[in-house]
């Protein structure tokens, strides 16, 4: 039986501003996003059977249709009705290792592992454009886990314009464990707080994603400098996480005050990340962090920016 095994690497914002409001509920969005080496694996393996049968090994991870995961296949089999009916279904296996409810993306690296496996499995031959149209039909996040490395990301986030990757800088991840934030609550929140600030007109809200794009943080990731990527990072979103959550501004607080070129809330949170020069520094932050909130219930990872996005790592044809 047909099988593939795959990585599929979370992500972090360097720069997240919402700049209006969508006829679509949506919000019009510039964010930079960054790969990062920390990772889940996913097997997908050929059943011929009509059935998507899906194991995860975190609690919270859904094993029923409200898996990305299985979306993505129940999207293929209804856009490609005649391969589903010929190769059947498919049992996928995912391995956790980003944190769930995070602001890391997830479910939706693992629903772009998804459908790369799919077109694979399926021989569909399918361009980059045509999984990229698919991956923004399963949500904003899905079309920059397909390709990433580093985008800026408009439109609802699904609009990509990839900058020039590099992977020279080391990243602290933190989250406290009993904490998960959910993307619709932050993004209403801030519309009930802020929504009078939005730009109403298509023409400004061009120009505002423009000057993101020919702006001071796109200049520095061209320039791969770390210190100034750092300061330049920015997040909307924690002007509403951090006044109703303590645990995130304690440790955006406690990394700000350990030496690093620059911390940040990531997405909708409650992940809060730091970026250092060097592997050695992040595994000294991680610690000195660790010493300084004495909460247990905090995790931390020390990963790195990552050029890739998902990854075939081996196949059984
Ligand atoms: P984003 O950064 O894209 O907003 P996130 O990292 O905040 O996403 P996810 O880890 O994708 O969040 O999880 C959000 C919700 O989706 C969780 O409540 C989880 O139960 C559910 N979910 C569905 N499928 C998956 C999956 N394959 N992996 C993780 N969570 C999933």
């Amino acid at each position: 039986m047909r099988s593939y095994s795959l990585i599929a690497p979370a992500k972090i914002n360097l720069y997240l501003e919402i700049l209006g409001d969508r006829p679509d509920g949506y919000h019009e969005l510039a964010m930079i996003l960054q790969s990062i080496e920390l990772a889940d694996q996913i097997e997908v393996r050929a059943i011929g059977t009509d059935t998507i049968l899906i194991h995860c090994d975190h609690p919270q991870v859904p094993s029923d249709s409200s898996n990305l995961a299985y979306r993505a296949v129940e999207l293929m089999a209804k856009v490609f009705p005649d391969a589903f009916a010929k190769f059947g279904g498919v049992e996928i296996t995912i391995k956790k290792h980003i944190p769930v409810a995070a602001g890391l993306a997830g479910g939706s690296t693992n629903a772009a592992a998804v459908l790369v496996a799919v077109d694979m499995m399926w021989q569909l031959g399918l361009t980059q454009p045509e999984l990229q149209d698919l991956a923004a039909q399963l949500g904003s996040d899905v079309p920059f886990c397909l390709a990433g490395g580093t985008a800026l990301a408009t439109g609802r986030g699904e609009q990509l314009n990839s900058l020039s990757a590099f992977n020279s800088l080391y990243v602290v991840l933190a989250k406290d464990r009993n904490l998960m934030i959910s993307t619709p609550w932050a993004y209403q929140a801030y519309r009930s707080e802020f929504g009078h600030t939005y730009v109403r007109d298509t023409q400004s809200l061009e120009s505002r994603a423009h000057r993101v794009h020919s702006g001071p943080i796109v200049n520095a990731i061209r320039h791969k400098d770390g210190s100034q990527i750092g300061r330049l990072l920015h997040n909307d979103l924690e002007k509403v996480v951090l006044p109703t959550t303590p645990q995130v501004a304690q440790l955006r607080e406690a990394f700000q005050s350990s030496g690093v070129l620059g911390t940040m809330m990531s997405g909708s949170g409650p992940t809060v990340f730091a970026l250092c020069e060097s592997e050695a520094h992040a595994q000294e932050v991680r610690q000195r962090v660790r010493g300084m909130i004495a909460n247990p219930d905090v995790d931390f990872w020390v990963t790195r920016f990552s050029t890739r996005g998902i990854q075939i790592v081996s196949s059984v044809t």
